[in-house]
This record gives structure tokens, C-alpha cells and sequence, in this order.
């Protein structure tokens, strides 16, 4: 985290924490395929000793990611949901979780599922009406758990607003900042405790691995963060970490041409007679928009739409071709998927149910002509 922290964030994606090899000047951070490190003499290694507990290759990447986010502490995990785990796992049985009522649904089935039957009690609540959060508040509610824009619907949700509320009661605040990215969010310096990504999505950014990430200033919750990323043990393997460092350094030019490419879909679909409604907060009318023009640099790659029902979504899931019917998001390439069917399969009959009749949409960084006439084909 030092040297760089007064550099520009497209330089510090390059740089944090990658600094040429010590040992052979390699450019690039080596991938330290060792479970096991040699030391000197009995506890004298070199600051590694087991590769659960930490590698050089993680090390980097957990530097590089804690700068973009601008954090003191950043913890690298095996999957965006070992990131929720290990931060949800700070909380005790007994303890109170506001959340937002539209998340990601894997999210959703960890609170109901696993966290739930030992004893953490959670509410999904509408996080853009402060009254409302108000009522579902108790006086045990230790966290409250924000992600925005939201997946699928993308709502925004003020992250400045929220923590001030949060922290008047003595709350932790919690922002899955998957979908902006830290080029285009940054909830730690708007007052939120702690990120998650998973870094599945953008910033792997290339659908080939798997992984979440912790980033907090706050050395309380670092050191329990810390303490269960070892304890629990899930932690990404050695290429996998590469894989992500490799993604970040073309962050901020991926983001860039995400969002041009996004503008340009938003605007096809709006003008489409198929299409009844685009849920982005980059369009003047979407009740988010305000909100997410504050707290964000740009409206992000994600874009979801309604058509006339269920029937007609599905058809035209099946007939993109430039966009691949697949799960996931934030890839170089462009995919559509249902999430009623498919992401959000997993919170169906909850109060988190998506209508069936949505298409979401992870816009890629192809040629936006190219994906406007794929738009255009599958819809007609
Ligand atoms: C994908 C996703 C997750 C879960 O991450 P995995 O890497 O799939 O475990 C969590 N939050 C959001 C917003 C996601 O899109």
C-alpha cells in the first residue's frame, strides 16, 4: 500500500503491490505454486510459513486491491460468497442484520440458509426509504448490509446516507461492491466499514476464475477477517490470484469502455417496441439517478430490461448470439441471461423473487455496433 498512494487508480491497479520480484526482478508477480515455505531456523522464515495463511503471490494482490478500494487491510477469498461468509461470521448468534431486499441471490440463500439456522437474524429491507430501515431496525442490529446498484433490478441505494444512519446506532455497514467496481464506487470513503467483491466479475474481468475479496480500514474487523480467512481456510489457490492481478491492471480501461458500450445498448433498448421498461441509473428517469451520479464516477455495464412477459423473455434469451446465454457478469464479453430463471433462481417464492418477465444484461467491451444489432435481432 505504500509508495503508491498518491498515484492515479489506473496506475495504482498496475502497480500496488507488484512491484518487480525481489528475488529475480520478474515484472510480473510470479505465481508461487508452494504450499510450504523453509525456514532458517525454528520460527525464522521470511514472513511466509504455510500457504494457507498467506503467499506472495496473495499478498499482492490483497495490496493492490486494498489501495483501489483506498483501505488500510484487504483479504483475498476462494469465491465472492467466502468473502460474504467470513464477513457475516464477524457477527455473533443473536445479532440483527439489515439488508437490502434485492441482492445477489447466492447472498440471499447464505443468510437464510446457513447463517440463519445459527442464530444470525436478518431483515431484507427497501434501503432507499431511511423510514423504512428506521422500523426494521432493533436494538440488537450490528450490521447492515448494502449492495448497490442491486443485482438484478439495479437500485441504487445512498451508501453515505445509510452509513451515517448506521453508525448513529452503532451499526457496521457493509457495501458488495461487485457491480460498480472500485473504479466507479468507492463506499469506504463514503462511510461504509467494509467491501466485498466477488472478483468473478469485473475485476478478474475475464470469465476464467473464480474468486471475493474483504477490504476494511478498520483494524477490528481486519483482525477477525484475518483471524477466519486462516481459521475457516478459504482461500483462493496461487493461479487463480494471478489471474486476478492480471485482470485488475486493465480495470479502469475495461470500465471505461463497459459503460460507453452500456450507454449505447440502454439507448437501442429504449427505443425498442418490445421492450417495456430499462432498469439503468445512467437514464434521467430511473429513481436512483441522482443518487448514483453523486456516489459514482460513471453507471457501470449492467442493464436490465422487462418485456411484455415471462414467454417473451425466454425467447429472446434463446436467440442472442453475439451475447452468450450464460450466468455471471462483468467479462470482456457480452451475456444475457434470465435471472428469474437462472442467478435468481435461488430466492424464488422469497420477498426477493425477480419478475419473470426480466432480461439482464453484463454488457461486454465488443464492438457496441455489433451488440446493438444483436440486440436488435433478438428482440424483433
Ligand atoms: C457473483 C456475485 C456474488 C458471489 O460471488 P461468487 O464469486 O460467485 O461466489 C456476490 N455478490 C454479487 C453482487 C455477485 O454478482
Amino acid at each position: 500500500m505504500s509508495g503508491w498512494a498518491d498515484a492515479g487508480f489506473a496506475t495504482r491497479a498496475i502497480h500496488a503491490g507488484q512491484e518487480p520480484d525481489a528475488a529475480t526482478g520478474a515484472v510480473t508477480v510470479p505465481v508461487y505454486q508452494t504450499s510450504t515455505f523453509a525456514q532458517a531456523e525454528v520460527g525464522a522464515h521470511r514472513g511466509w510459513d504455510y500457504a494457507r495463511s498467506g503467499n506472495p503471490t496473495r499478498d499482492a494482490l490483497e495490496t493492490a486491491l486494498a489501495s483501489l478500494e483506498g483501505a488500510r487491510h484487504g483479504f483475498a477469498f476462494a469465491s465472492g460468497l467466502a468473502a460474504c461468509d467470513a464477513v457475516l461470521r464477524t457477527c455473533a448468534p443473536g445479532d440483527h442484520v439489515v439488508m437490502a431486499n434485492d441482492v445477489y441471490g447466492g447472498t440471499y440463500r447464505q443468510f437464510a440458509r446457513v447463517h440463519a439456522p445459527w442464530g444470525l437474524t436478518f431483515e431484507p429491507v427497501d434501503l432507499s426509504d431511511l423510514d423504512r430501515v428506521a422500523v426494521a431496525w432493533r436494538a440488537n442490529t450490528r450490521m447492515l448490509w448494502i449492495e448497490t446498484p442491486t443485482n438484478p433490478l439495479m437500485t441504487i441505494f445512498d451508501i453515505a446516507a445509510l452509513s451515517a444512519f448506521a453508525h448513529e446506532r452503532g451499526a457496521r455497514v457493509v457495501v458488495d461492491n461487485t457491480f460498480a467496481t472500485p473504479y466507479l464506487q468507492q463506499p469506504l470513503a463514503l462511510g461504509a466499514d467494509v467491501v466485498v467483491h466477488s472478483t468473478t466479475k469485473y475485476l478478474g474481468g475475464h470469465s476464467d476464475v473464480v474468486g471475493g475479496a474483504v477490504l476494511t480500514s478498520d483494524d477490528r474487523i481486519a483482525e477477525q477477517v484475518r483471524f477466519l480467512q486462516n481459521a475457516v481456510g478459504a482461500v483462493p489457490g496461487p493461479w487463480d490470484l494471478f489471474l486476478v492481478l492480471r485482470g485488475i491492471k486493465t480495470l479502469a480501461v475495461r470500465m471505461r469502455a463497459h459503460c460507453e458500450n452500456a450507454r449505447a445498448v440502454v439507448a437501442a433498448l429504449c427505443a425498442h417496441p418490445a421492450v417495456r421498461g430499462v432498469l439503468y441509473p445512467g437514464l434521467a428517469g430511473h429513481p436512483g439517478h441522482g443518487v448514483a451520479a453523486q456516489q459514482m464516477r460513471d453507471f457501470g455495464g449492467m442493464v436490465s430490461f422487462h418485456m411484455a412477459d415471462a414467454g417473451a423473455a425466454l425467447r429472446a434469451c434463446a436467440r442472442f448470439r453475439v451475447f452468450t446465454l450464460a450466468e455471471s457478469l462483468g467479462g470482456v464479453e457480452s451475456l444475457v441471461e434470465h435471472p428469474g430463471r437462472m442467478t435468481h433462481q435461488s430466492v424464488a417464492g422469497s420477498p426477493l423473487e425477480v419478475p419473470d418477465d426480466l432480461i439482464r444484461l453484463s454488457v461486454g467491451i465488443e464492438d457496441p455496433a455489433d451488440l446493438i444489432a444483436d440486440v436488435e435481432q433478438a428482440l424483433e
